[in-house]
């Protein structure tokens, strides 16, 4: 069936602020690319720090004003409409994901019931804001005091080009819910459904200057929000330079940070393990997405008993899994998000075939996908824990099998890396499970599972996969500061 283009992606697109969509400062626009083909399908207007500066007044205008009197019950009014609005325009929302950054109507589809589920979560969290308590004090008589926890202000958030229409939310979602106000940078790869998405968001009633999104380049729009004196909070995702180039950038004004960072995430298969279970689960826990999500079970440490085996069934999944465009009946994985992107997989996998042995996959899709980025689900295996391939997040379909002898070498070895975002492990041995589990140093764990997130528990990352969590009521928390007042009533 063919899938129609929205009429939303077409000609240019405007910078969102203070309820009014208006033309960037630099009058510069950047192609947005589909990845499945190289067309452009629109341009996005190319912000700077001009335009970061009106967003971040127009943020604080909102933040001081009636926006800043709505009840629990107001916001909570407003999320469920903003819910009913992206859920009643999903499809569109998916297709637009798609053509912009390459992952399959399948999954991008698939956001819809999760994301229904979150901003309902989110609804559900407008009370957070203003508890109070009035804790016994032991100073002196005649005083009492309240604790309150009051909104930070204004909330900056960058985010990346591998799920926005997903991603977008760890911003949008508490800022409602809280009462801050903020603006989003999405990436100049992939910026259309956060767009549409906040287009959508308007007319379903957020106030002016609540949410304003300004497009363009990291290093103009993202480094002058991390600059920012106005700017009370950032959550970011992406790279680990980037998360540095950010923290320091953030001492200007000592803002809160929130930081999801790469990763390089271990999937253990025990001898044990069902392998009709691990063999996909493992499989897809790399492939989907490309290979482009923070979480992916890049290295997987298989136990040696079984090491040629698995390695034969997971070449063999690999090759059934359908790549494709997104757009197409059945695809499972489309195309990586941009020739920078293609080039930076191919040079990984021209590296790992010289340290290791690829065994399935590797090549860029000729014919009629030449147009396209696209890279095969590529499988290594022999591959050591030291070798580049093994440490360095790649971002692409590229397994690295690993062999291990014993429980306690695997959690070794699994923990030997600077990442700590999440992990899994595939087993049947209930005790090992706990042991194992337990001992791996990562904000996500999964067992004979992989990539499942509730939008109540969230997820984040220790080491240098960044700090901070998405999702839950910390998170909401985080948009939170706490305020103490003392009463002398003697
Ligand atoms: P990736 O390599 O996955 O694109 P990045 O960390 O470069 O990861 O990008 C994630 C987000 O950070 C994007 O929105 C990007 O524009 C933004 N970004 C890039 N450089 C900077 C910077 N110096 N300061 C702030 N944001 C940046």
């Amino acid at each position: 069936m063919t899938i129609a283009t929205p009429a939303f992606v077409q000609g240019t697109k405007k910078l969102l602020i203070g309820g009014e969509w208006v033309e960037p400062s630099s009058g510069q626009y950047i192609d947005a690319v589909n990845p499945a083909n190289g067309e452009v399908l629109a341009r996005i207007a190319q912000g700077d720090a001009r335009d970061v500066d009106l967003a971040v007044a127009a943020a604080r205008r909102a933040f001081e004003g009636p926006w800043s009197q709505y009840t629990p019950h107001e916001r909570r009014k407003l999320l469920l409409s903003v819910h009913d609005a992206i859920v009643d325009n999903f499809e569109e929302l998916a297709v637009i994901e798609t053509l912009d950054m390459g992952a399959p109507l399948a999954r991008t589809r698939g956001y819809k019931e999760w994301l229904s589920q979150l901003l309902q979560f989110y609804a559900g969290q407008t009370g957070l804001r203003g508890i109070q308590q009035t804790p016994p004090l032991s100073i002196a008589p005649g005083f009492t005091a309240i604790k309150t926890l009051e909104p930070v202000g204004v909330v900056g958030g960058i985010i990346p080009w591998n799920g926005p229409l997903m991603g977008l939310w760890w911003i949008y979602g508490p800022a409602l819910a809280t009462g801050c106000t903020a603006v989003l940078k999405p990436a100049e790869d992939a910026s259309l459904a956060a767009l549409r998405v906040s287009e959508l968001m308007m007319e379903a009633g957020v106030p002016d200057g609540v949410i304003n999104v300004v497009t363009g380049y990291g290093k103009d729009v993202g480094q002058a929000m991390s600059e920012h004196m106005g700017i009370d909070r950032i959550a970011f995702t992406g790279s680990l330079p980037t998360a540095q180039a950010i923290v320091r950038a953030s001492a200007n004004n000592v803002k809160r940070l929130q930081l999801e960072l790469g990763g390089k995430s271990p999937d253990i298969v025990f001898d044990d393990a069902d392998l009709d279970k691990a063999v996909p689960g493992a499989g897809m826990g790399v492939f989907t997405n490309s290979g482009q999500v923070c979480v992916a079970g890049t290295r997987i440490f298989v136990q040696r008993s079984i090491h040629d085996e698995f390695v034969e069934r997971l070449s063999a999944f690999a090759k059934t899994v359908k790549i494709g465009d997104g757009l197409a009946d059945g695809v499972q994985i489309g195309p990586l998000i941009s020739q920078r992107q293609l080039e930076r997989v191919q040079h990984y996998i021209e590296v790992g075939s010289r340290e290791a042995q690829l065994v399935s996959g590797g090549q860029r899709l000729a014919g009629e996908f030449e147009k396209g980025f696209y890279i095969e689900p590529t499988v290594f295996a022999n591959v050591s824990n030291d070798m580049t391939i093994a440490r360095e997040e790649i971002f692409g379909p590229v397994a690295s099998v690993i062999p291990f002898d014993t429980e306690e070498e695997a959690l070794a070895l699994a923990n030997d890396t600077p990442y700590g975002l999440a992990g899994g492990l595939w087993t049947e041995n209930l005790g090992r499970a706990h042991r194992v589990s337990s001992g791996i140093r990562s904000g996500t764990v999964w067992v004979n599972t992989y990539g499942v997130i509730d939008p109540a528990i969230g997820f984040g990352g220790t080491k240098m996969s960044g700090y901070g969590w998405k999702g839950g009521r910390e998170h909401v928390e985080s948009f939170l500061y706490q305020k103490a007042t003392y009463f002398n009533i003697a």
